[in-house]
């Protein structure tokens, strides 16, 4: 790590590896494999990062490696249509009929930036309306926090961001379908797209009351605005068919990553074909990309989500319940404010009585509490995310045995740090 941060800003490529929020120093990983992951001095840790949600079948998962050998032999990047790309579309529109075309990128910061130009193309409209304490990658206007009111214009929250850039980003709060309809009528006829993560995960794990999603839907139609999934996250993950199929919502685009390249880099946007068409070169609308579809990346993503069937997906879902009824009831032994939730093989908590609902409620929580127990579990070899406001995953690969030694190292994790 002296040498990294000599190097890299933080002395990471990414920066919520350097556990700023937690406190204490990230361990230097070399290899994973399962559920585990294990530093460069061998400790060992049970891993519920997952490389921040691609790794659905765990590490080294041996359907993965052997798809990316056999792929490799015939090249690395070949830069012209193969058909891999196919194959791996084909997965995916099965799994989302609603993707009736798509465009492949290599990440979700591409995917999300692509498809708001999609929207703004098709609608002919500069603003768009994002959620308080939602993530959509780091393009300069996605990086905005939410102003004070609902109907205040978005300040950035990055310095290189443009003012007038941020202005054209507008903050609704999360699970409150007025705070959008607001925006939409104060703003009316230059909404271009309502975009959302429709399980949030990067403001901790917070999911969508039942009405939320279908408000969005119908009041993004009324206003003639684009509804946008981001499925980044939530793809393969909630569900099979992800967020889309798990709530009855059908956005207008979406935007995937993560599981859909099962850990090499891809990442995607799709939907309407209408829409996909105005993409270049069909149509105006430029994006483009040297290592999209890449075949080794594409080859890792059909591995993946070939071996995550329904049963493999209800399997993984079944064991993140297990996860956290069995963290409810560590908290409630020991006496902890403690409210915990799961979608799929996506799961996450606070250190808070109440649900959460928004980032505003998720802002309530003891963050102090939080990075003592994330510093005890990890003391005990459980790797949490090092945030309190990010989801973990769990994979194929965390069994029955996995989830109850991890329960018995989180209750002894508790006792240490409520005090
Ligand atoms: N959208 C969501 C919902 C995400 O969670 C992320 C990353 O965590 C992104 C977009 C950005 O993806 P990437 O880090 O691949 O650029």
């Amino acid at each position: 790590m002296d040498r990294a941060r000599d190097l890299f800003p933080g002395g990471v490529n990414s920066p919520v590896r350097a556990f700023g929020s937690v406190g204490g120093e990230p361990f230097v990983a070399a290899r994973g494999e399962g559920a585990r992951i294990w530093d460069v001095d061998g400790t060992e840790y049970i891993d519920y990062v997952l490389s921040w949600g691609p790794l659905v079948l765990g590490h080294a998962a041996p359907v993965v490696l052997n798809a990316l050998r056999e792929t490799m032999a015939r090249g690395t990047s070949l830069g012209i249509p193969t058909e891999l790309e196919v194959l791996l579309a084909e997965r995916v529109q099965a799994r989302m009929p609603h993707v009736e075309m798509l465009r492949f990128v290599s990440s979700g910061t591409e995917a999300t930036m692509s498809a708001r130009r999609v929207a703004r193309a098709a609608t002919g409209r500069d603003r768009f309306i994002k959620f308080d304490g939602c993530y959509h990658g780091h393009a300069d206007s996605f990086l905005v926090r939410a102003g004070s009111g609902v109907a205040t214009l978005g300040l950035p929250n990055s310095p290189g961001v443009p003012a007038a850039l941020a202005a054209l980003t507008l903050t609704a709060t999360f699970n409150d379908a007025s705070s959008v309809r607001a925006l939409l009528e104060a703003n009316a006829g230059a909404i271009a797209a309502i975009i959302v993560e429709p399980v949030v995960g990067n403001a901790g794990f917070i999911a969508p009351d039942p009405s939320f999603l279908p408000a969005l839907r119908t009041l993004a139609t009324e206003h003639g605005a684009l509804l946008i999934f981001d499925e980044v996250m939530t793809g393969f993950r909630v569900a099979p068919g992800g967020a889309a199929a798990l709530y009855g919502v059908t956005p207008d685009l979406v935007t995937l990553g993560k599981v859909i390249g099962g850990g090499l880099p891809v990442a995607a946007y799709g939907g309407r074909r209408d829409l996909m068409q105005r993409v270049a070169p069909s149509g105006p609308v430029y994006q483009a990309g040297t290592l999209s579809g890449n075949p080794m990346a594409m080859a890792a993503g059909i591995a993946t989500l070939d071996a995550l069937t329904a049963d493999v997906h209800e399997g993984i879902a079944l064991r993140t319940r297990a996860l956290v009824e069995g963290l409810r009831g560590i908290a409630a032994r020991r006496g902890v404010p403690f409210t915990a939730d799961s979608a799929g093989s996506m799961f996450g908590f606070f250190f808070r009585q109440e649900p959460v609902r928004s980032f505003s409620d998720a802002c309530t929580a003891d963050v102090e509490l939080f990075g003592r127990f994330f510093r005890a579990a990890l003391a005990r070899g459980v790797y949490l995310a090092p945030s309190a406001f990010e989801a973990g995953f769990v994979s194929a690969a965390h069994g029955d045995a996995e989830i109850a030694l991890t329960l018995e190292r989180l209750d002894a994790a508790m006792a240490e740090a409520r005090h």
